[in-house]
């Protein structure tokens, strides 16, 4: 039996001041335990929002001390699983997401997950796609970030990339980095348009390994040979533009281009993506495949 970080001890914010709940040495496979965003109060369609304790929103368990993590070391963290509970929830609201200035009364919705699919209704069965949508570490000294917020630390980045098999990387900025997760999704698009997915608790199964001096634009993911750059901004232009530059750099820095160069690639083989467009910070990404440079 691996590691268990259970979810009675979760966090709101990620800062350098919270007390870690377990220690992980790199290498070791572990299993953190989460929550739900909503901390599982939805629990049937008759459960509204309106009755909700939003004080208890995007919960992320931990965080976890990974040994031997020191200021300026990059941390990897490996995906190796994710195991969702079923039902899965979400909710449309009257002026939350893209459309909430045209949906005029809140609905839950419960989504059953049964064989791999998320069961949307009898008709549409989707195929399920788990990510984690909030995960990360302590910020820089002096910051205090709500779970609901993305950043160069990562934290809710609802980016479906964030799925089993995904590497994704981190900058640590205090000993033992002070890692930390929750908000699965059953399945989610690109921009999270109604301002949630397919919300699930579950089990997230990781792998970590500190890389000492290395130097790479954070958040980075790596999956099945794809990279992508990943940053958040208050406005969608302006992470793209982040993310796009970021990417440029990590091409002139790993792969000898010149800056404009590496443009011209990027514009060819190269997508700007959206990650999501709900949260207080919106979050893109830049993905090229490594195999092809
Ligand atoms: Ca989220
Ligand atoms: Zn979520």
């Amino acid at each position: 039996m691996s590691k268990m970080i259970d979810r009675d001890r979760v966090i709101y914010s990620f800062n350098q001041g919270n007390d870690s709940v377990a220690s992980v040495r790199p290498g070791e496979i572990f299993t953190i335990n989460t929550y739900d965003c909503f901390s599982g109060q939805l629990k049937s369609e008759d459960d509204g929002i309106a009755e909700m304790n939003w004080n208890h929103i995007n919960p992320a368990t931990g965080p976890v001390y990974i040994e031997g993590a020191k200021k300026g070391d990059i941390l990897k963290v490996e995906i190796i699983d994710i195991e969702l509970e079923s039902p899965a929830v979400m909710i449309a609201a009257p002026g939350e997401g893209v459309l909430g200035h045209l949906i005029e009364e809140s609905v839950t919705k419960i989504l059953p997950i049964e064989d791999n699919q998320v069961i949307f209704s009898d008709k549409y069965k989707f195929e399920l796609k788990p990510m984690v949508g909030v995960i990360g570490v302590a910020p820089e000294k002096g910051l205090d970030i709500s779970t609901g917020t993305p950043g160069e630390h990562g934290g809710n980045m609802d980016c479906k990339l964030l799925g089993p098999g995904a590497s994704v990387y981190f900058k640590v900025q205090t000993d033992g980095a002070l890692l930390a997760a929750g908000d699965m999704h059953a399945l989610m698009g690109d921009g999270e348009i109604v301002v949630c997915a397919a919300e699930a608790g579950g089990k997230l199964k990781l792998r970590l390994e500190v890389l000492k001096d290395k130097d790479m634009p954070v958040p980075f993911i790596e999956k099945e040979g794809l990279i992508s750059t990943v940053a958040s901004a208050k406005t969608l232009d302006e992470a793209v533009e982040m993310a796009t530059e970021k990417m440029a750099n990590y091409l002139v820095s790993n792969y000898g281009f010149d800056l404009t160069e590496a443009g011209l690639i990027m514009s060819l083989i190269g997508d700007a993506q959206i990650c999501q467009v709900v949260d207080p910070l919106k979050t893109a990404r830049f993905t090229i495949d490594q195999n092809k440079l």
